[in-house]
């Protein structure tokens, strides 16, 4: 791999809260090409910076592009680590399947990746909570406004000092539940980590904001009748003591955070069950007074609590609009494993 490394360095902001989410971008980026009948080729780290693409360039007229999120730690013994990384480019190659985008050697991307966080380090922010965030992205750089798949890609890996995600601790969030707009259906791009479930899911989002609420709870596009994510991570259900999340069906994302907190529940023996559930079941439930934490999973806020949920005339006001023991006690692990702070007995921790 080439390395060309930046001639001016850019200043690392001291703390990452004082700016917009995933706003300021480290020294350098990744860089690999892809052509039909060359495969993947010119791996390079470059000075982060604008890239030289034609207006024709598929990406932007018919929305072949994916990506991925994940993190690079401090650890507690003074080294870097990434969670799970693997799994992300597991998530990549199945993305690309559905995408019809060409698939990526996952060893190597992962060396990649870690070779570029080795050459940024300086950019992991180290307060408690805080991390660099890494976007790794495919996009079709073929220049034709035909729509076909391209036979040309470029695979980016972009990567921002990050704060934790809520800065005055695990606060919950205001939910809506939305019944007018779909993010995804089964048969189209849910399953698949791509900029257009995105697209889709902006209006809802909008609108929810303008009423006061955080984030929106997806409800299945085919009976608009069982849950499947909010915002854009995935939801649990504590009901009765049971943690309860919806089963992967085609159109709900497979969260890397949603399979850890299935195995970390496990391994308290607390009862997990992946199956559809419906926000009929939810609301009685919650009327029956057996509804006692509800949160959202994901890579950026590892987990979110929701503290109401707006279904309709009724208002779900859940554990008083505190954090719930359970999904307090979900972020102190995940976090402390990633951080070198608990000890990581399923191996999930990679060592940068
Ligand atoms: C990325 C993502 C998630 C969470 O996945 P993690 O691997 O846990 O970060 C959930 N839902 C959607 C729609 C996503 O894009």
């Amino acid at each position: 791999m080439k390395i060309s490394k930046t001639t001016t360095a850019k200043e690392k902001p001291a703390d990452p809260a004082k700016y917009p989410w995933g706003s300021v971008f480290s020294d350098h980026m990744f860089i690999i090409d892809y052509k039909d009948g060359q495969g993947w080729h010119d791996p390079r780290i470059v000075p982060y910076g604008p890239i030289s693409i034609s207006p024709a360039a598929k990406c932007f007229h018919y929305g072949q592009e994916l990506f991925e999120g994940m993190k690079a730690y401090n650890t507690a013994d003074g080294g870097v680590a990434m969670f799970r990384p693997i799994e992300n480019m597991k998530r990549i190659n199945n993305s690309c399947v559905r995408m019809c985008m060409p698939q990526i050697n996952e060893e190597e991307m992962v060396s990649a990746i870690a070779e570029l966080v080795r050459l940024d380090k300086s950019w992991i922010p180290t307060a408690t909570g805080t991390s660099l965030y890494i976007r790794p992205f495919m996009i079709a750089t073929e220049a034709a406004v035909a729509a076909h798949p391209s036979h040309e890609y470029m695979f980016i890996v972009i990567m921002s000092p990050v704060a934790a995600y809520y800065p005055n601790g695990l606060a919950p969030v205001r939910i809506y539940v939305e019944h007018k707009d779909v993010r995804a259906v089964r048969g189209g791009t849910g399953e698949a980590k791509c900029g257009g479930n995105y697209a889709a899911s902006m209006r809802a989002q909008a609108e929810a904001e303008k009423k006061g609420y955080a984030q929106v709870l997806w409800l299945d596009g085919v009976e608009q009748k069982y849950i499947e994510e909010v915002g854009a991570m995935n939801v649990w259900f504590v009901i009765d003591g049971k943690a309860i999340t919806p089963a992967l069906n085609g159109s709900i994302l497979p969260g890397i955070t949603r399979k850890s907190v299935a195995q970390v529940l496990k391994d308290w023996n607390i009862h997990v069950e992946e199956r559809k559930i419906s926000i009929e079941e939810v609301a009685a439930a919650y009327k029956a007074g057996k509804l006692q934490e509800v949160f959202g999973t994901g890579t950026a806020a590892v987990i979110s609590p929701v503290g109401e949920l707006k279904y309709d005339e009724l208002v779900m006001n859940i554990n008083d609009g505190k954090i719930g023991s359970i999904s307090q006690r979900l972020y102190d692990e995940i976090t402390g494993i990633q951080s070198g702070k608990v000890a990581d007995r399923h191996g999930w921790v990679y060592r940068v």
